[in-house]
């Protein structure tokens, strides 16, 4: 984020703080006792809740909405920036992906912030930044790991470590919630491994960079990527390069997800003669979404992985 945009920010965010100091219909003998959990996208949301089931007291919120997918090009509003000084604890994916939020709460000693990736192992990034918003982006690592369901679990635990050392009289629930969650995913990696061995066609094509580390867990490769820039379709001579690379590497198919147009991935799949396989990468999701959504999609996603490489 431009250092400009930083000194705006954090104006807006004074004013917001004073606003809603100011119009807050609570004093602070009648304050809401459940204490305000911030997370920042789907699947940081959905790990979230899933640590937190059966804790009334913990309310988890989510800043994007569920449908927004990768928040690689987003924006705080001053409603944001609102909802982030109510909140007692704010959890981010990290490696540069979401933390735009540290920005606003940085300074702040009674706000505390959880990266749910650090300590993985990270990958590079494929992406080139070329937009103006992009100074604070990290940019050099990959920082889709909640797509693998191997890294998701990596995630849980962080969260759910850092959940019990900031709630410790919830300790005790949160930890038996994390070797739930953590034991079903272990049913999901179990699947993925067994499946995804011997693969005929390893080699295949996506969207964004969103599956590298399902590919680098799960032994397949992902040659290129159709966005280098999130959200942006290639240039024609782009295409063309792109095109003739994926036919020289003979790929088997391309992965579309629903957070990206599919127009791009069809046209060269019908140029290379190849299927498009939707692959979810759980970057969004329903506002509400059943506790085992991600288990759900992953198991569905593997169907098709099989598909298109066996
Ligand atoms: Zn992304």
């Amino acid at each position: 984020m431009p250092k400009k945009n930083i000194r705006l920010i954090y104006i807006l965010s004074l004013l917001a703080f004073i606003s809603v100091t100011a119009i807050s219909p609570l004093t602070a003998g009648e304050s809401d006792k459940r204490t305000r959990v911030l997370t920042t996208f789907f699947p940081i949301y959905l790990f979230t809740l899933n640590l937190t089931y059966n804790i009334p007291d913990l309310q988890v919120e989510i800043l994007l909405p569920g449908d927004y997918g990768c928040p690689h090009d987003f924006s705080l509003a001053p409603d944001d920036i609102k909802k982030a000084h109510l909140a007692d604890l704010v959890i981010i994916n990290g490696m540069g992906l979401d933390d735009f939020i540290e920005d606003i709460v940085g300074g702040s000693d009674e706000m505390s912030v959880i990266d749910a990736t650090s300590g993985i192992a990270p990958l590079p990034s494929r992406a080139v930044h070329t937009g103006h918003d992009h100074e604070s982006d990290g940019g050099q690592w990959n920082p889709h790991p909640f797509a693998s369901p191997l890294q998701a679990q990596a995630m849980i635990a962080r969260i759910a470590a850092s959940l019990a050392q900031h709630f410790p009289r919830y300790a005790e629930l949160i930890n038996a919630n994390a070797a739930d969650y953590l034991s079903r995913l272990d049913s999901v990696v179990t699947q993925y491994r067994s499946r995804l061995t011997n693969l005929s066609h390893p080699k295949v094509a996506a969207v964004h960079e969103i599956y590298d580390y399902l590919a680098r867990d799960f032994g397949f490769q992902i040659v290129d990527i159709i966005e280098k820039e999130p959200g942006q379709e290639p240039s024609a001579r782009e295409a063309i390069a792109l095109s003739s690379e994926l036919r020289r590497n003979k790929i088997a198919a391309i992965f579309s997800e629903p957070q990206y147009s599919e127009r791009m991935a069809r046209t060269l799949a019908s140029e290379l003669k190849i299927p498009v396989y939707v692959i979810d990468p759980v970057a969004t999701g329903p506002s509400h979404p059943p506790r085992d959504y991600y288990e759900t999609v992953m198991l569905k996603n593997l169907e098709n992985l099989v598909r298109a490489m066996k």
